[in-house]
């Protein structure tokens, strides 16, 4: 007898990015296909005094089990981080500590979609939402996308023909789009939650991440001069890209009765987040380090950044439309097919592997009507020479 598995999992198919990583191992290749923070930009030498002050000051409860909820020196830290941010009056309580972002989306998932539920997102969005909501069975629907986010009019008449149990937006820096809505959009996009009572999740890990002016306050911010909005409003906060994926540190804002049921799920799930790594990163941002890091890594991402835009414009020309990132980790590239050159960035990138250099193609970040025309690519972890080298191996990939 094979092993009888959940039918939820035919919902969802193994991640054709896994599948692209398996060829990354090959010698010499030059990748931009990765998700990930530069290692070499975690601040080390913070966070092991950090760790070490949780050792020495406070060893019982940083190893003992800890609440659900969080640990309340990190709760307290993560609000007034959030202050910093424009979130007037956030309190402790109003926070819960998740195992990354990724857990609250999961938490959301969980507590909110019950098979055959419809949720909208945006089309390109993070591939692991798309996935996680399937597998709870989730119909996902796929909202239009400009160079500003998402379309607001667009957006409405989904809402209205197919009644989501929530929207899933990153409205800051957005991945694989990197666009980011407008000041205007935001305000549009709240009062839609507002008029139409649907949950709006705002995932948020890149609005750190800004390379000259910030970018628009963030709807959790902004929904304080939007009425009726707040109760309509849920925020996903991370640390993985701007100090450490790896401590697994994220957080969940949300009305006080969903926050109640996110808790119930988390204690069956994992009980709590490692009070080990929430004391650390408690420390981490009492010590006051975190201003100087986000400077840091803002800094050298915006060379790269401009580094990977300054080569493409020069390497591959009018085969390409990209907008120039803000922010973030992404660049997100559309083939234009000029001089019948290649439009279609799965055959590219088998191509593009054979000349030394990998990235995503866009099609797994659609719910729905992928174009198969773009592509992902990251400027995260190759330093600007890399770079540089890559962008032209991808130019020679492109001519064939
Ligand atoms: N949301 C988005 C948009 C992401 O890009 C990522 C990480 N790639 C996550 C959530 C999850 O991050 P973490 O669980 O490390 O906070």
């Amino acid at each position: 007898m094979p092993l009888a598995f959940a039918d939820r999992l035919n919902n969802v198919e193994t991640s054709a990015i896994r599948e692209l990583f398996k060829l990354l191992g090959k010698p010499g290749i030059i990748s931009f296909a990765g998700g990930f923070p530069d290692s070499a930009m975690f601040d080390v030498a913070g966070i092991r005094a950090a760790s070490e002050r949780v050792l020495a000051e406070e060893p019982g409860a940083a190893l003992q089990y800890g609440a659900t909820e969080g640990y309340q020196p990190l709760r307290e830290q993560l609000a007034t981080f959030m202050q910093g941010k424009g979130v007037a009056g956030l309190a402790p309580e109003q926070l819960i500590v998740t195992t990354g972002s990724q857990q609250a989306l999961d938490l959301l998932g969980k507590t909110m979609i019950d098979p055959g539920d419809k949720v909208i997102v945006e089309g390109p969005t993070f591939l692991a939402t798309i996935q996680c909501f399937r597998l709870y069975g989730a119909e996902v629907i796929s909202a239009p996308v400009d160079g500003e986010g998402v379309q607001p009019d667009a957006l409405e008449r989904l809402i209205v023909e197919h009644r989501p149990k929530l929207v899933y937006l990153i409205p800051t820096f957005g991945n694989p789009s990197g666009a980011t809505l407008s000041l205007e959009r935001r305000k549009r996009v709240l009062e839609l939650a507002a008029r139409h009572q649907v949950l709006v999740v705002e995932d948020d890990p890149y609005g750190d991440l800004y390379f000259g002016e910030a970018p628009p306050a963030s709807l959790l911010a902004l929904s304080a001069q939007v009425p009726g909005s707040r109760e309509w409003l849920a925020h996903c906060g991370s640390l993985s890209k701007v100090l450490s994926p790896g401590l697994r540190v994220g957080w969940l804002i949300a009305p006080p009765e969903l926050l109640a049921r996110a808790v119930m799920c988390k204690q069956f799930s994992d009980a709590h987040t490692s009070t080990f790594a929430q004391a650390t990163a408690a420390q981490y941002l009492k010590s006051g380090a975190m201003p100087a890091t986000l400077a840091h890594v803002r800094t050298v991402y915006a060379e790269r950044a401009q580094a990977m835009g300054d080569a493409l414009r020069a390497e591959l020309g009018d085969a390409v439309e990209f907008v120039q990132p803000r922010g973030g980790l992404f660049l997100w590239v559309r083939l234009t097919g000029a001089r019948g050159q290649e439009r279609d960035a799965g055959a590219l990138a088998k191509r593009a592997i054979d000349k030394g250099v990998a990235f995503v193609p866009g099609t797994p970040f659609f719910s729905q009507n992928p174009d198969a025309a773009t592509l992902r690519l990251s400027f995260a972890t190759a330093d600007v020479a890399k770079i540089r080298e890559g962008v032209a191996r991808l130019g020679q990939a492109l001519k064939g």
